[in-house]
Parts: structure tokens; sequence; C-alpha cells
């Protein structure tokens, strides 16, 4: 197994409400040339979890910190003009926090962030920081 030290949140960047599948994102992302979907987890619209690429291998999601990192997204992330929102769902927002539990429980060397802390990207549309301080406190 790689030695995982991040654990990075983002959003597929898609309007809120509507519904994309993990082959929809893979497919995006190897229209890009990838090898497969960038990101390890999806948490759908429904708030369900569905596995990405496996773990084992880096993904592709945040530029320069892939190599020791898992990429967890949300579907959505965005209003209908395409610009930034925090658009969880309740269900969303539970599976997200025991998703970061349960890696963070794993993986206890991993710091947790948003995409937005390593780019100028909106991604996730909500602060890491402040919303899972908690975790992130527990875990120190
Ligand atoms: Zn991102």
């Amino acid at each position: 197994m790689r030695k995982i030290n991040k654990i990075i949140i983002h959003c597929t960047a898609t309007p809120e409400g509507r519904d994309v599948s993990v082959d929809d994102i893979r497919q995006w992302h190897l229209d890009r040339g990838w090898s497969d979907i960038g990101y390890h987890y999806v948490v759908d619209i429904n708030g369900h979890l569905k596995e990405g690429r496996p773990l084992r291998r880096a993904g592709a999601h945040t530029r320069g910190y892939n190599k020791g990192s898992i990429g967890i997204t949300y579907v959505g992330g965005v209003d209908e003009n395409l610009s930034p929102k925090d658009t969880r769902t309740e269900n969303q927002e539970g599976r997200l926090r025991s998703l970061i539990l349960d890696l963070m429980d794993k993986y206890p060397d991993a710091t947790l962030h948003g995409h937005n802390e390593f780019s100028n990207k909106a991604c996730p549309s909500f602060d890491v920081q402040k919303e899972y301080k908690d975790i992130i406190d527990f875990f120190k």
C-alpha cells in the first residue's frame, strides 16, 4: 500500500441537483487522457458511497499532491450558473463525515484538506478546516 499522508476533499463542480455517476466521472477523466477516474471515493447526490480508483493506486485529483493522498469527491459544488456553492445534502454531509472518520482512523498520519488549500480553485466550495475542525482536532 502507498503511504497515505493527506486526505483531500473535492466537489465534481456539477450543478446542484444533477445526478452524476462514477461512470460519468470516469469517462470525463478518461477523455482527459487519464488512466481511470481520478478520485478514490465518490459520494453521490443521494449520499451513497461509491468506490473510484483503487486506494493502492495514486489518484489524479490535486496537482502535486497525488502520490500520498486519497481523493474524495461529493457530487455537486456549483449552482445553476456554475458559481461555487456548497450544495451538500444532509445525506452527503453525513456520508462524507463518516468516510473521513474511517479514513483518519485508518491512516493516523494523514491530514485533512480541501482542494482549495493547494490551488486557487474554489473546490470543494466549503472550508474543510472549519467544517471538520472537530475531527481534525480529535486526530491531532
Ligand atoms: Zn477538486
